[in-house]
């Protein structure tokens, strides 16, 4: 049995799951495989030729077996974004005719897809308040496939009700899609929760280091092969680079995210005690309208909150330019912490409306805890509030 199947310790998988034991000519470390194309025997298969953009080197089998493990899977399959893994996944998952519900609040990237191109190739969606099962069931057609949600919405931090989720997509046969960037498989594991697939933007907590771009999605054997062979087509293949870096990256995934979530927790509480304060977003808050079912379901709040200043976006800006630790960037899940103001940053493709509409106020500032002290983190935003309030 592989040490991968033997544990269920998720810091033990994030080492060990995976690994090629022993690794080639014995080492710890899997090396990079730059070599695009590989020998074959007489009647493989076209799919299991190993090149490159086949998705079929030892590099990248190497990372899906990592993949895999992490999320509990049969199956996972790397991209060369998460939006390489989103689009992918439903244009596998959908055809031309199909409908699929989607939460009403997702990252910016992926409703600016669906709002430009999914009607062109002809899928219909409709928008749901994944807050209000009795909400669903009106929006679901014959042709209705799929239920697409993200486990935590990005910037406001809302926690779907992901038991209902799960519950109604299984009693109408549709498939569950579901972005666990923001959480990631340290805080929520949702296929053993129940969901059919779980997809990553790999470019944040599972790499951790801010210096690459990568997706994945992992799920049921066949509907990850399936993804994979429409990947060979659409060509969003991850480079060798990429896979070192982010095998890399899972091994210290327990430790960050563990950290992230602890200084989530510190700021978060900073904040609602503080007067400059108008609103905090943050599920491990009591205060938060989600913090009972997300109890339910995550084993930590994440390391990301959304905070909104009473004096508006002029304080929004002024904080901005007064703090010293956190990056003034957008993008998320580093070991530094950064701080984005949605609406011009994530968010700045929707319209004026949709962004209101789903929350995401001018003056709603974002911040992606890193691995720094958390006492550090407080003390720089309480100097950067004080200095604002003169
Ligand atoms: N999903 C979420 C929640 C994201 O935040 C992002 C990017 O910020 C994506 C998907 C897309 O990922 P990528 O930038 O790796 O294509």
């Amino acid at each position: 049995m592989s040490i991968a199947r033997q544990a269920t310790r998720f810091e033990t998988l994030a080492v060990h799951g995976g690994e090629r034991r022993p690794g080639p000519e014995g080492s710890l470390v899997f090396p990079i495989y730059q070599g695009t194309v590989y020998t074959y025997e007489p009647g493989t298969d076209y799919h299991e030729l190993k090149y490159i953009r086949l998705n079929s080197t030892p590099s990248q089998k190497y990372l899906n077996d990592k993949l895999a493990s992490l999320e509990g899977a049969e199956a996972a399959l790397a991209t060369a974004s998460g939006m390489a893994a989103l689009t992918t996944t439903l244009l596998t998952l959908l055809k031309q005719g199909d409908h699929f519900l989607a939460a009403d609040c997702l990252y910016g990237g992926t409703s600016d897809f669906i709002a430009q191109r999914a009607a062109g190739l002809g899928l219909s969606c409709t928008s749901v308040n994944v807050q209000d099962p009795s909400s669903w069931a009106a929006a679901v057609r014959p042709e209705t496939r799929l239920f697409l949600l993200e486990t935590i919405t990005n910037p406001t931090m809302r926690v779907p009700r992901l038991k209902e989720v799960r519950d109604f997509a299984r009693e109408r046969k549709l498939l569950t899609v579901i972005d666990n960037t923001f959480a990631s498989p340290v805080n929520f594991r949702p296929l053993a929760a129940g969901y059919d697939l779980v997809f990553h933007s790999a470019t944040k907590y599972l790499n951790g280091h801010s210096d690459l771009v990568a997706g994945c999605v992992m799920g049921r054997r066949d509907l990850v092969d399936s993804i994979r062979r429409s990947l060979n087509l659409f060509g969003g293949t991850i480079d060798p680079h990429a896979t070192f870096l982010l095998a890399r990256g899972v091994k210290t995934l327990a430790l960050r995210v563990r950290a992230a979530n602890a200084n989530g927790m510190a700021l978060a509480r900073f904040f609602a005690g503080h007067p400059a304060v108008a609103q905090v977003n943050y599920p491990g808050l009591e205060t938060h309208p989600d913090h009972a079912h997300a109890r339910e379901f995550l084993s930590g709040f994440g390391g990301m909150l959304s905070l909104r200043l009473k004096g508006g976006v002029a304080a929004a800006d002024r904080l901005l330019s007064e703090l010293r630790l956190p990056y003034v960037a957008p993008s998320l899940g580093g070991v530094e912490t950064l701080i984005t103001r949605p609406a011009l940053t994530s968010h700045a493709g929707m319209s004026v409306e949709d962004r209101r509409r789903s929350g995401v106020s001018d003056d709603l500032l974002r911040i992606s805890c890193g691995i720094e002290h958390p006492d550090d983190l407080v003390e720089d935003f309480r100097r950067a509030l004080e200095l604002i309030a003169v």
